[in-house]
Order: C-alpha cells, then sequence, then structure tokens
C-alpha cells in the first residue's frame, strides 16, 4: 500500500483517491458535503451518503460502490470496512488493510468524537497509519460540554421569544440543521425550517434517518416558534420578511471572540460537527497508529502537538517535514 500526497490523498495500490477535489476514476467519498464531492467515474460510498449525493447533487446510482458500516469488503488482497464518523448524516471513515503485509490505514474525513442528537456516533478501529482532519487543530479550540451548548442555543430562542421577536437558527443545511432540530426537539422548543434545510431533512429520513418531519416555513412564523435556515439567509431578502428577527450562528468557530462580527449575526454557539482540539488528540490515542498525517485546517500546529506526544505526526502539505524532534 502506498500514499502519495502531491494531488490530494491517493493510494496507489489499490489505485484509490479519498475525497479528492476533481474527477477520479475510483475515489471514496466520506460524506455529502459540497467540499467533498465531485464527479468521479466510480464512488465508494455509505448508503446514506450514496442517497444524498443523488438527491444533493444528481450523481447517478449506477457510478456508486455502496458499502454499509462495519461490513468488511474485500478487493484482491485488501479488505476495506467503513466506520461512522459522526459529523453529518451517512459520513464514513475507512479502514484499509493489506492482507499481503498486514499494513493498515485510517482515513478518518470530516468527522466528530462527541455524541450527537442527530448522526450516528463515531466508532474506531486500530490502524499503522492514520489519516486524521485537523480543522480545529489549535489548543484554543475547546469546546463546552454538549449540555452547556444545548443550554446556550435553548436560552438563545427562550430569550429571544420572551423579547417579542424571533430566533433564527443559522447553519448548514445538510447536518447542522438537522442537529439543531434535533436539540429543539428535545427540548419541546417549536420550530419551522427553511426550505432548503427542509429539503435536506426530508433527503435524511428518506435515507433512513430518524429524524422528525421538517415543517417548512412558507409565509408567517407564528409568535413562539424558531427557524432553522442555512447562513446565507442573512444576505436574502427573505430575512427582511421575518418580524424582529434575531439570529445565532452554530458552529465551532465562535470559539474565536470576533466571529459574530465576522458572520454579521447576533449571537455565535459553539455547536460544531467537528472534532475540537482535546478530541483530535485523544483520536491519536484511541487509534494507536505509528504515522499519522494531518490534512484540512490547522494541520502544521495539530502534527507538532501530536509530536510533542511522542506521536509520528506530519502535516499533509509537507511544510513541517524539516523539523525534527531532538
Ligand atoms: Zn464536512
Amino acid at each position: 500500500m502506498h500514499l502519495s500526497t502531491g494531488k490530494g490523498l491517493h493510494l496507489s495500490d489499490p489505485d484509490l483517491w479519498l475525497d479528492p477535489r476533481r474527477p477520479q476514476a475510483f475515489a471514496f467519498i466520506s460524506h455529502a458535503h459540497a467540499d467533498h464531492v465531485a464527479r468521479h467515474e466510480a464512488i465508494l460510498c455509505s448508503p446514506v451518503t450514496a442517497h444524498l449525493l443523488q438527491v444533493r447533487y444528481r450523481i447517478s446510482r449506477d457510478r456508486m460502490i455502496i458499502q454499509e458500516f462495519h461490513e468488511p469488503r474485500r478487493w484482491e488482497n485488501f479488505c476495506c470496512t467503513l466506520l461512522p464518523a459522526g459529523h453529518i448524516a451517512g459520513s464514513a471513515m475507512l479502514h484499509i488493510v493489506d492482507e499481503n503485509t498486514g499494513a493498515s490505514l485510517l482515513y478518518t474525513g470530516d468527522y466528530k468524537l462527541r455524541p450527537s442528537r442527530s448522526v450516528e456516533t463515531a466508532t474506531w478501529m486500530k490502524a499503522q497509519t492514520l489519516i486524521m482532519e485537523s480543522t480545529f487543530g489549535l489548543p484554543l479550540y475547546v469546546l463546552p460540554p454538549a449540555p452547556v451548548i444545548e443550554a446556550q442555543l435553548c436560552d438563545f430562542v427562550r430569550e429571544t421569544i420572551a423579547d417579542g421577536s424571533t430566533p433564527v437558527l443559522l447553519g448548514y443545511s445538510l447536518g447542522k440543521a438537522q442537529e439543531i432540530a434535533a436539540i429543539l426537539d428535545a427540548h419541546q422548543l417549536p420550530y419551522l425550517n427553511a426550505p432548503s434545510v427542509a429539503k435536506m431533512t426530508e433527503a435524511c429520513r428518506a435515507a433512513g434517518l430518524a429524524l422528525s418531519a421538517a415543517e417548512t416555513w412558507q409565509t408567517d412564523i407564528p409568535p413562539g416558534y424558531a427557524l432553522i435556515a442555512a447562513p446565507q439567509i442573512l444576505r436574502h431578502s427573505d430575512y427582511a420578511r421575518i418580524p424582529r428577527a434575531r439570529s445565532a450562528m452554530m458552529t465551532g468557530w465562535a470559539l474565536h471572540s470576533s466571529s459574530r462580527y465576522r458572520y454579521g449575526c447576533d449571537a455565535v454557539i459553539p455547536l460544531s460537527d467537528h472534532a475540537d482540539y482535546p478530541d483530535l488528540l485523544r483520536t491519536a490515542e484511541i487509534v494507536d497508529p505509528q504515522k499519522i498525517l494531518t490534512v484540512h485546517g490547522s494541520t502544521r500546529e495539530l502534527a507538532a502537538s501530536l509530536r510533542a506526544k511522542n506521536f509520528n505526526a506530519w502535516s499533509h502539505y509537507g511544510d513541517d517535514q524539516l523539523e525534527f524532534p531532538l
């Protein structure tokens, strides 16, 4: 098994790309967020991702090799297993073993360790090589415990309604929006969904996820209701139709003090679908690899933090290869 990193992550044997940006002959798509999707000739993905690729990007199922979680599949001497990544509906990690040599690799894609209300919790297999995302790979990214984040969200909704205003909860229409809805359901707070959110929620339900039916925002928002919408609504004329709107963005970047101004919203709440810094470090301990490659985000900084914990970790971009531990 050989991994090259020049134009993306490519395994030359088996001939497989990992979330490539450009169309390739054969690629693993970890999940259906736009930055991971391209029109490859053949696509390896989970059943839920297959459904979302079809609905969201009109990609034909004929191109897909659909593999259930936890069910190993053999290609020649390779054994591939997809594992839930806990990021969004259908998100998968890929574990590959070369049965001739015993070499093993785990590619995380986008993931998070902590359980969520709308997607399956991540599960793990040990591997000799770990390729892990590092979106929040700086020590400042420590998310509060989940109950604290949920309380922040519910307090924002209740206080906004008590003030006679309409809470507008902002998150990506695929993933974050369904998590917001599941939290509101759990706390019996009523809400409507912007049409783009409702479409994705219904696609997730059709793919088998246990989510409430999405009630869609048509004209009015009844008093006492919140609205779940994608962040783009702030720049849309629809936003002006909402009586006394107050917006809150759900994002891990809320841990930056300036984020509220950057997003141009009234509040930010640190609800994330990525692993925070402590969980990134914990991932390395769980997988116990001999080598780690960090991809996306603070790759160089996370690799340095992992080396300080005696892992053989390097940035995918190769800009730290001249550093050696003493
Ligand atoms: Zn993603």
